[in-house]
């Protein structure tokens, strides 16, 4: 996964460094094109007169939560940030580490000022001193891309120069972990955080530090300008907002698709165009491989937040991977927890040795279900953070809905 994009990234960095930049840049929203669409009208007047209380409140009541997997109410962390002692920074995640997960990607290629907007009335609303945005060193378009824009608020005087510092990850899924990121942009080995203290609290330097997904950014962008009526009033199943499912598979259109948060797999694999010819539908990946496999049986959950915990994951990133009856899930959960073995930091045992364990284990004609289960439990009680307590989904998932190609 990262290897390959590694030498993608290096071929187009070296064109864009030999000049060639505008083949590998794809068409998107200048500046200038987004002020006179209305743009940075509302973060201006919020710096003038703005009562930031009014906008939280308008945050919260749009539903809007953490896009980047965790999904915590965008508006309360604003005030867990706020409520601590300066200065205070904002950390954009730009990551997108999260394999399926391209959704970030294909805003920032399209309408990079929402984003780039979102996070100055964010860092205003909790007075943040400075803004940096760690940025997935694949995506080298959208580096690009950043720097130009962030160059024209800077000349603009949108911002003070400096005042957004665009960081590049390294390659590391664990640097999407927020703490772990944390720690890369103070130059150190990413490595996840104990806690308490949470980085509202304890981040950046040391100071308080709000963190925001790249999405959820565009969507306080929105809500600003739009009002919250652009996710509060769209309701399916139940559920309210809208989500961006990245796509890809056994469909005939893979792609960012935006739809109501209610959305089942079955509407998610409509919206894409249908199953491919000659594949019919076995299983998904509901968000992300820490998300691991649901049948296709299991077609008519809302893949939202909260929805999925009963049935043992969650939608994270809602990375959506539909598989077909010509794929394995047996082979598709040992490809996740090599992806794990592969990613996981070192840092703890559970999770370092948990996950190579786990992959010889997979690897045995028939799985012994009670030792990966006393591994699962394992790793999911002791491991430091996300990655090694979310791995055990995909082993567990595996064992109770495609049981067949394990005994
Ligand atoms: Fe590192 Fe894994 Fe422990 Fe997280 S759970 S700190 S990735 S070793």
């Amino acid at each position: 996964h990262n290897h390959i994009d590694h030498a993608t990234a290096g071929a187009i960095q070296a064109a864009i460094a030999a000049g060639d930049t505008h083949a590998h840049i794809p068409d998107y929203q200048g500046l200038a094109d987004y002020r006179t669409d209305g743009g940075y009208v509302e973060l201006q007047r919020l710096r003038e007169s703005g009562d930031w209380e009014q906008v939280q409140e308008k945050i919260l009541s749009s539903g809007l939560r953490g896009l980047g997997g965790a999904g915590f109410p965008s508006g309360t962390k604003w005030g867990f940030v706020r409520g601590n002692v300066g200065p205070r920074y904002l950390a954009v995640n730009g990551d997108e580490g999260e394999p399926g997960t391209f959704k970030d990607r294909y805003y920032l290629e399209r309408t990079p000022h929402l984003m780039l907007e979102g996070m100055l009335i964010a860092a205003w609303a909790v007075q943040a001193e400075r803004c940096y945005i760690y940025m997935r060193d694949e995506y080298p378009a959208v580096l690009e891309i950043l720097r130009r824009e962030i160059k024209a608020l800077e000349s603009e005087a949108i911002v003070p120069k400096g005042y957004i510092e665009l960081r590049r990850g390294a390659g590391a899924y664990i640097c999407g972990e927020e703490s772990a990121m944390i720690e890369s942009i103070e130059g150190k080995r990413g490595l996840p955080r104990h806690r308490p203290p949470f980085v509202a609290e304890v981040g950046l330097f040391g100071r308080p530090t709000l963190v925001h997904n790249v999405e959820t950014l565009h969507w306080v962008a929105r809500v600003c300008r739009e009002g919250p009526q652009v996710l509060n009033s769209v309701e399916k199943n139940g559920r309210k907002g809208l989500r961006s499912y990245s796509v890809s598979g056994r469909v005939k259109q893979p792609g960012v698709h935006l739809l109501p948060a209610g959305s089942t797999i079955t509407d998610i694999v409509s919206a894409a165009g249908g199953m491919q010819n000659g594949h019919s539908f076995m299983a998904y990946q509901p968000g992300g491989p820490s998300s691991g496999l649901l049948p296709a049986s299991m077609d008519d959950i809302p893949l939202d937040f909260d929805t999925l915990q009963p049935h043992g994951t969650f939608i994270g990133s809602a990375a959506v991977v539909v598989l077909s009856d010509q794929d394995s899930a047996r082979a598709a959960a040992l490809n996740m927890l090599r992806f794990f073995e592969d990613e996981s930091c070192g840092q703890c045992t559970p999770c370092r040795v948990g996950c190579e364990k786990a992959v010889k284990l997979m690897q045995a004609d028939h799985w012994d279900m009670p030792l990966l289960e006393e591994l699962c439990q394992t790793m999911e009680d002791a491991s430091i953070c996300g990655l090694g307590q979310a791995a055990p989904n995909a082993i567990r998932l595996t064992m109770k809905h495609f049981k067949g190609e394990v005994e």
